[in-house]
């Protein structure tokens, strides 16, 4: 989507690239090698359907190799251009080296509404684009690994994945070549939710360093916020729900692809997403009020805004008019470079995507560790764990004469599993990459905010990394 002075979403993250390459010390012209895309392989192949062949037209994209395997999702959308492909994978290289993860930057997308074909067709398009990239070494373990995005899910990575396992059944790590899949098919559990949770991690973050909360004109937790949410899909639903079921924030606000709903007492999430699987949308559903112009609820009075469709939703054209003083970007790319400029003039503080939805990546990771070591995590230390908790428990009673409370007990004894220690990761990844933007920003008075931070934070390591081991 082009803002109002016709920049790309490319052009747009390039522009903020290009913003905070300036202030890193780097041989003249590693920020243009570091900038574009390594490679785009574009691809048509046609798919036979019970009424005729139809062709497909699709892109991966690989931005930087610096670490390998590369990684990105793989978006479903009748609009997926070129443009769109490379500025998402240029985001996901600068996403994965701010918060620590080793990888490189990728993202694919295939041009087609997925909305309009059956589960059986979705397995015959999905399963094509697979072998096509996997033959050209778009898809593998070691070199670059695909993930959901809109438009796919585990259904997809689980179809890619045997795609790539049938093709090369001798290699033992066959089933690291995609994330994201089915927990019964070498999924990580918390991977589905891991997007959502990470922006509820790092908003927790957030509103525990009172200078940040301070500068966006707000005061003490999510307790009581009231939030308006674009987007009920895997981010926005999972964002929603966390914020509001555990930490009393208020969903004032949803805006979907046929509108929006509001409601000034809170909205129920998991009632409202019932509403849009039921009838593929957010119109009629009971006690809240239809705004049929979605996109004008951006512009409503809440405190936290948080776009987690798509990218260029709020641009030069509305940006003047969005009253909240905090955006949190869960998806990528939805707020312009002319759209944060007005934004950043006019004293609102935005969390940049780059660290905001980087949850899903992080997980990810942990799901190709799990693959490539073939355990999953906590097998071998959960009930070691259990027995010494409960011989110190035991010993603790003894000292004090009294047993511990029984809801205490439980808690002390319990053995992490999985998916404790997967949100253990994810909290503590969160936090860390919040707390390097911060100090970036205090080590450095040219960096104005916490985008410029991000993207100071990850194109240094990068630049670090290329200049150790030579472009
Ligand atoms: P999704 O397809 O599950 O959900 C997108 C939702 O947005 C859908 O409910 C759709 O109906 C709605 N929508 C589409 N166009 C809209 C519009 N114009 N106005 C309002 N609503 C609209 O996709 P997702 O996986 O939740 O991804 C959403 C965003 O988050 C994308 O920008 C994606 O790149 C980003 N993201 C996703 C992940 C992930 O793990 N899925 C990770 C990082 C970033």
């Amino acid at each position: 989507m082009n803002d109002q002075r016709g920049v790309s979403f490319l052009e747009s993250v390039n522009l903020m690239f290009d913003r905070a390459a300036s202030l890193v010390p780097m041989p003249p012209g590693l920020d243009e090698y570091i900038k574009r895309c390594n490679a785009v392989y574009q691809i048509r192949f046609p798919v036979k359907f019970r009424d005729g062949i139809k062709v497909f037209r699709g892109w991966r994209a690989v931005h930087s190799g610096h670490r390998l395997p590369t990684k990105g999702g793989i978006r479903y959308a009748p609009i997926v251009h070129q443009d769109e492909v490379e500025a998402l994978a240029a985001l996901m290289t600068y996403k994965c080296a701010l918060v620590n993860v080793p990888f490189g930057g990728s993202k694919g997308g295939l041009r087609f509404n997925p909305r309009a074909h059956d589960s059986e067709d979705l397995e015959r398009i999905t399963r094509r684009f697979a072998r096509e990239l996997i033959a050209r070494g778009f898809i593998s373990p070691s070199r670059n690994v695909p993930a959901p995005d809109m438009g796919t899910g585990a259904r997809e990575m689980a179809w890619i994945a045997d795609t790539y396992v049938d093709q090369h059944p001798d290699d033992i790590n066959a089933i690291g070549c995609v994330t994201g899949k089915p927990t019964t098919q070498g999924g990580i559990s918390g991977r589905t939710e891991a997007t959502g949770r990470g922006v509820q991690y790092a908003l927790r973050e957030f509103f525990r360093h009172p200078e940040a909360v301070k500068e966006a004109h707000l005061a003490g937790n999510l307790e009581g916020k009231r939030v308006v949410v674009q987007g009920l899909g895997n981010v926005g639903y999972h964002a929603a729900k966390f914020l509001s079921e555990e930490d009393g924030a208020l969903i004032i606000g949803i805006i979907e692809h046929d509108g929006a709903i509001v409601s000034d007492e809170g909205l129920p999430v998991e009632e409202v997403a019932q509403h849009l699987r039921q009838t593929r949308g957010v119109k009629g559903f009971p006690g809240a009020r239809y705004v049929a112009e979605g996109l004008s609820v951006l512009e409503s009075e809440c405190d936290i805004l948080i776009p987690a469709a798509m990218e260029g939703q709020i641009t030069g054209e509305n940006a003047p008019r969005i009253k909240a003083p905090l955006i949190a970007e869960a998806a990528n790319g939805p707020v312009t470079f002319r759209a944060d400029e007005i934004l950043r003039a006019a004293g609102k503080v935005m969390i940049p995507d780059v660290f905001l939805n980087a949850g899903g990546v992080v997980v990810s990771y942990f799901e190709w560790i799990k693959n490539i070591t073939h355990m999953r995590f906590g097998r071998m230390e959960r009930r070691f764990d259990e027995a010494k908790s409960a011989l110190a428990v035991d010993v603790l009673e003894e000292m004090i004469g009294k047993p511990i409370p029984e809801d205490h007990r439980g808690r002390m004894l319990h053995g992490a599993n999985e998916l404790d220690l997967v949100r253990s990761g994810l909290d503590d990844t969160m936090r860390l990459a919040y707390q390097e933007m911060d100090e970036a920003m205090r080590a450095h008075n040219e960096i104005p905010d916490l985008r410029t931070a991000a993207f100071f934070v990850a194109i240094e390591k990068i630049a670090t990394a290329y200049q150790e081991v030579g472009v």
